[in-house]
């Protein structure tokens, strides 16, 4: 026996001959020297391995030689496939930041794509033939849609590379070396790490406690105003509710004590929700323009949040307060590029025509859980199979992300149930295939909430997940 494997082995050739093959060779346009030799040395040792395992004989061995040129570019592709590549985000959270958060507009994308190709005049004046800055770019506009520009230049906005960015410049300049009150109810870790009480230790503040976890009083803060007082400090619970016994003030009653005491007010909004929730059927949830209009002197949110745009922070606030976070020299470290521009201008025109429907976070938040249903419906007629039991059932989808917690959105989902195989080893399968499908295992089912799924994927996915549960 061992001699057989030992006979067998001996048809293996060398890495050296496989690299000489023509055809192996004909992949020189799609890798370097090195990673098909690579590619080779890796196929030689599948090969050698199944056959030590006895899985191949010398005729199934010869067999895979012959086409083992197809072998090493199937490997070769491996080695130089993207490692950020595109996932099917069937989990109905229409927010999911492991899964990059907002899908952009198609004119964003478009945008991005004329702006990447050349030069463009982000420091630029073309008029004047001029130096100037990147982040005066957007800032009218993002006025406009706020709808904040005819109030005598008392507003100004200014980009960033995230909410996280945004919010620690806004401490690190408005309150280095001072108090900053925040209320104990407030002090949140938003996700990723990003913790209330450590960002403005960084900032160079002193945290300022007040109230309780369930109750905090505009009282409270007043008590606590004293000579060190640079900022009151107001953070949205994005993902987390108190409910029962609970008292929070109005952004109102918080900005008229900082008026009467001198002392400026941040609002970190987060979600740059800019939509009517309500009107979607998730009342209650904090605005952005809301929060900007109630006069605090800087607010700072998200652009891949509710805004449906590109990875950025916002912001926005009396013209004094942000001309000073410009004039931080942090504020150059955390700028963004032009690519950020480009899409968030797209993003914000949407809104400024009334197309924000558009926008794909938009349109998922307005699509009515009927026209899901109608989707899942040709998904399961189309997937039926003996061995794959499909149908149709209710689940919620939610925004996630960071915003309305504990809400959620009456969807549709593909439920799908697979001979042999648990929930678990089903949402792997789907995992595994290209494009990777993410749903959610539940109860011997993967659910596959179509919300989440643009429209036009439909019959592509429809054989993806096809796909993945033959190949058994
Ligand atoms: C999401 C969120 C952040 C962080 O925003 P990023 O854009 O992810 O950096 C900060 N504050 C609040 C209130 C948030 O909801």
């Amino acid at each position: 026996m061992a001699s057989d494997v030992n006979a067998v082995y001996r048809r293996l050739p060398s890495v050296a001959e496989v690299l000489e093959l023509d055809e192996v060779d004909g992949l020189r346009g799609l890798g370097s020297r090195e990673l098909i030799a690579e590619s080779a040395r890796s196929v030689l040792a599948l090969l050698r391995d199944r056959v030590r395992v006895g899985e191949l004989d010398a005729e199934a061995l010869d067999e895979c030689l012959a086409g083992i040129a197809e072998l090493v570019r199937q490997q070769l592709a491996e080695r130089t496939r993207p490692q950020l590549r595109r996932v099917v985000n069937a989990t109905g959270v229409i927010l999911q930041t492991n899964l990059g958060r907002a899908p952009l507009s198609e004119a964003a994308i478009a945008r991005i794509a004329e702006v990447a190709r050349g030069y463009c005049n982000l420091e630029f004046d073309v008029e004047a033939g001029a130096r100037s800055r990147r982040d005066v770019l957007v800032e009218d506009l993002i006025l406009r849609v706020l709808g904040v520009t005819e109030e005598g230049g008392r507003y100004a906005a200014a980009v960033v590379n995230n909410c996280a960015a945004a919010t620690f410049l806004a401490l690190n300049t408005m309150a280095e070396g001072g108090e900053v009150i925040v209320s104990r109810g407030e002090l949140v870790e938003i996700g990723g790490g990003f913790r209330i009480p450590e960002i403005l230790s960084k900032s160079g503040a002193v945290l300022r406690e007040v109230g309780t976890t369930n109750k905090t009083r505009v009282s409270d803060y007043a008590a606590a105003i004293g000579p060190a007082t640079r900022l009151i400090l107001r953070v949205h619970r994005s993902n987390f509710e108190i409910r029962g016994f609970t008292e929070q003030p109005s952004m109102e009653e918080l900005i008229s004590l900082g008026r009467e005491a001198g002392v400026p007010v941040f609002d970190d909004q987060g979600t740059g929700c800019l939509v009517d929730l309500a009107e979607v059927g998730l009342p209650g949830e904090a605005s952005w323009s809301r929060s900007v209009r109630s006069g605090a002197a800087l607010v700072a949110c998200s652009g891949d949040k509710l805004l449906g745009g590109p990875q950025c922070g916002i912001l926005l606030g009396s013209a004094a307060a942000v001309q000073r976070t410009r004039a931080n020299p942090l504020f150059r470290a955390l700028r963004v590029d032009k690519l950020t521009y480009a899409a968030l201008e797209a993003t914000l025109q949407a809104y400024l025509v009334g197309r924000e429907g558009d926008l794909p976070v938009v349109a998922m938040l307005r699509m009515p859980a009927e026209a899901v249903r109608v989707r899942c419906r040709r998904w399961v007629e189309a997937l039926q199979s003996e061995r794959l039991q499909a149908e149709v059932v209710e689940t919620r989808s939610v925004v996630g992300g960071g915003t309305t917690p504990g809400a959620s959105l009456p969807s549709f989902a593909v439920a799908l149930r697979c001979a042999g195989l648990s929930d678990d080893a089903l949402a792997r399968r789907l995992r595994g295939s290209r494009p990777a499908v993410v749903g959610r295992a539940s109860e011997g089912r993967v659910l596959l909430d179509l919300r989440t799924v643009a429209e036009a994927d439909d019959e592509e996915l429809i054989g993806v997940v096809r796909g993945a549960l033959d190949a058994s």
